[in-house]
Order: C-alpha cells, then structure tokens, then sequence
C-alpha cells in the first residue's frame, strides 16, 4: 500500500531509532507493522490533541493505550507533577502520596482491601500470579486466548495485543519451564474452564482474565462468565485474579468491577492510575496480599515502586476523575457514545460490514460480518478483515485522526475531546469509511 501523505521529520526521526532499538520503538505496536507507513514521532499531547515531529496535528483516539483520560497535559496533573519534582524524584522511602493512592484505591474498589504499587501492569499481573502461587502452594495457571497480561513469561502464550498484531504464536525466548504450567483456554467459555479444573483438580493456583479483554480488540465477557470463573475458582480453591490494568478507572469509575460486580481475589492497575506515570498497582483479599513480603514470605520488590512523581500524578488524576460526583466519567461516556455512533454511520452509509464492540467507555471496531453474536473470542477476532481496517486507519491519519495503528487494539477517548475534536472525527470519517470500503486484500 502506498500513502499519499508523508511525515519527513517523523521517518527520520525512525531511521534513527532502528539504528540503535530493536525495530526502532520501545514497544512493538508503535513501529506501525500491523498497518505499515511511517510511525509518527510526538513532540506534544494538549487535551485531545497530539502534535507531531513534523507539526501535523492530530485528534488523539489511542490516550497513550488508556492512561489520558482526562487529556493530555492536564493543568492539575501537570501541577501535581511540577510540585513533586520540585520536591525530589525519589527518595527509596516510603511517601505520603503512596499511602493516599493506596486508600484512593482501596475506597473504589470493594474487593481491593490492601494494596501494592508496582511500575507497570506487567509487573503487577507478575507479581499476582506468584503471590497466587505462593499462596496456594499450586503451580497450574489458567489464561485465555487474547487476552494480554504484559510480557510476563508464563503469560505470552496466544495474548493479544502486540503479540496478536504481529502474528505470534508463541514467544522465543520463553521456555517450556516457564511456559509448562500455563494452560491456555477459548475466551467465554466456562465448559472449558470446567474441563480445566476437571483434568486438574487442585493443581490450578489462579484463573486470570482481562476484567472485559480489550487488547484482541474489545470483546466483553458474556453474561455470567466473570461469575462463572469466580464460582470454579472457588470450588476448587483456586483464586480469581482481574486484571483491570486497561478497565480499571476507564471502562466505568469502579473500572469493569463498577460493572459486572463480581469480586474478584485479586485485582490488577495500571494505566489511569498512574496518570501517565510508570505506576501500576495489585490487590485484593487482606489475607492473600499478607502473604507478601515483608509481611509474609512471597518477596517482591521494586527501587522506583510507590515513586513520589508517578504517585503525585496518579492521586491527582484519580482525585479529578472523582470531583463533582465522577462527572468527568460521565464526560468521557459520552464521547465514547459519540465517537462510536459517527464511526458506526459512516460505514453503514458506505456499505462496509463491521461490528462496534463496547465495555463501558471503551470501544472498537471490528471489519467484517460477525452475524448477531459479535466477536466471542479470538478465533473469531483473528477473522476480521484486517485490510480494511489499515486503509480506514491511514484516511483517518492523513485527515488528522491518531487511531490505534492495530485491529487487535482499543480505541481511547477523555474527557477533553470536546466538540470540536468530536466535530474534526466527524469529518474525517466518510473518506475514512469510503477508503474501508474500497480496499482490497493485500
Ligand atoms: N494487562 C492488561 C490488560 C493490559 O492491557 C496491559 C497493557 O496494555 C498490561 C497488563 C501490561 O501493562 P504494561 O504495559 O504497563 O506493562
């Protein structure tokens, strides 16, 4: 496919990375392989607005995979910040904005009765499931297909995200040991799950699952799956573990847990809690996270956990998502609402098979005809019309619009696309459709 637009400063700029990084980005999906052409290089993010190295603007509809929701640079976060950095970067003791974020969490989410800050959601999912080990005193892990907990090793087989964009079955690099105890199963299928626990019984220290998965595209649990899972667990003696790190304070102000309701024994965060910062955080059951060193055995650790910037931030932005009754929330729904219904007439209007998938706020779209049931799971995500999908995402990059350069992704709104960013999707989106329409397989 050739583009008929181009970014000189931003494909420099890439030349550059690939001389030096693997693939010229710090995170696969970045480098643009799913949709191919130049990825762009940012230079500043105001509100729903990103700029990039070449001064092109654009309507931002990926919020750094989830954490801007409230924009970017938000006036009060970027306060907070200034004042913790003013303050000192890190000072390898424990802070006050720690102990605050913790109880911001711990206030939200019912089943979260202590928590522990972490840098990353794949640490967090990490240290879930060794705690889950050591608590159980099991080895046997269950995880399902598309579903994306990081790059934790035992983790990676058949996950979304990058991995499903670029294709992978499996990862190099992880080992039969690290991988031996992981069984993966189809997403919403609880006879599997029952199948599992069948073959064996006691052995399965935890069943993790995306609270609603979002990174094979969005694909929610069906009714009564969450639950399912959490009563097999039980029955067992297995724990339940949630990975929220992309629902939790996104997808409804209590994340997927404000919406399905079921309690989990352990909990995952990341994104939004960390107000753009590298903090991410796990949780849950007072008797499961007693476990953890130092007030129990399973050792975990980190030099930056808890730092006082990343903290600042997160306090700040949970702190505003939480002002006037969560009214930002409510913001953020309604553009998700809108974003979606624009998206969705303009295709129908060119006659391209698609389906809009939703949890809460968060959306995606998948091309093709996926009849009444929708996208279940990943078999079924892995048939969209991927080529389709890359010409819609190039228009709308080429009129302004920064869309998640992967099918397999969602896509992102805050509470700052307002109007006239709305308005500038609006546009953008009949040559969008029109362009979706016309493709053809690569
Ligand atoms: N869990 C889920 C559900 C995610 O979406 C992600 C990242 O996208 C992670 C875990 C890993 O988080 P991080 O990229 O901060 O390591």
């Amino acid at each position: 496919m050739t583009y008929s637009y181009s970014a000189p400063v931003s494909q420099s700029l890439f030349d550059r990375a690939a001389a030096v990084t693997p693939g010229g980005v710090n995170s696969p999906v970045r480098a643009f392989r799913g949709v191919g052409g130049t990825p762009r290089f940012m230079v500043s993010g105001s509100g729903p607005y990103l700029t990039d190295a070449d001064g092109r603007e654009y309507v931002d509809l990926v919020c750094s995979w989830g954490p801007m929701i409230l924009g970017h640079a938000h006036p009060e976060v970027t306060d907070a910040v200034r004042k913790a950095v003013e303050r000192g970067t890190s000072f390898g003791t424990p802070v006050e904005d720690e102990v605050a974020l913790a109880e911001e969490i711990v206030r939200r989410i019912d089943p979260v009765e202590q928590v522990r800050l972490v840098s990353s959601g794949t640490e967090a999912t990490m240290s879930a499931i060794r705690l889950a080990r050591g608590f159980t005193g099991r080895s046997k892990v269950v995880k399902f297909a598309g579903c994306y907990h990081g790059h934790v090793d035992a983790l990676l087989a058949a996950a979304g995200s990058g991995v499903a964009t670029l294709g992978l079955p499996d990862t190099p690099g992880v080992t039969g040991a690290q991988a031996g105890d992981t069984i993966v199963l189809p997403y919403n299928n609880l006879d599997a799950v029952r199948a599992a626990f069948a073959a064996h019984p006691r052995e399965i220290a935890c069943v993790i699952t995306e609270a609603s998965p979002g990174n094979m595209g969005i694909v929610p649990p069906l009714d009564g799956f969450n639950q399912g899972l959490k009563d097999l667990c039980r029955a067992d003696g297995a724990l339940f573990v949630s990975d929220e790190v992309m629902t939790g304070f996104r997808a409804s102000a209590r994340g997927w847990y404000g919406i399905d309701g079921v309690t989990p024994d352990l909990m995952t965060f990341g994104k939004v809690m960390g107000g753009g910062f590298p903090t991410a955080a796990f949780g849950g059951r007072k008797d499961v996270m007693d476990h953890l060193a130092p007030a129990g055995p399973v050792y975990q650790a980190g030099t930056l956990s808890g730092n006082p910037v990343a903290t600042a931030a997160g306090l700040a932005q949970l702190r505003l998502l939480a002002a006037d009754d969560f009214a930002a929330h409510a913001v953020v729904d309604a553009a998700a609402r809108q974003v979606r219904q624009l998206a969705t007439e303009a295709l129908a209007k060119e006659g391209v098979a698609h389906t809009v998938q939703t949890a809460g706020s968060m959306f995606s779209v998948f091309f093709g005809d996926f009849g009444a049931a929708g996208v279940t799971d990943y078999a079924a995500a892995k048939r969209q019309e991927s080529f389709r999908f890359t010409a819609f995402f190039h228009s709308m990059l080429s009129q302004g619009v920064y869309l998640p350069p992967s099918g397999f992704e969602a896509w992102f709104v805050s509470a700052a696309h307002d109007e006239r960013a709305l308005a500038r999707i609006a546009e953008a989106l009949p040559a969008a459709a029109r362009a979706a329409a016309e493709a053809v397989p690569a």
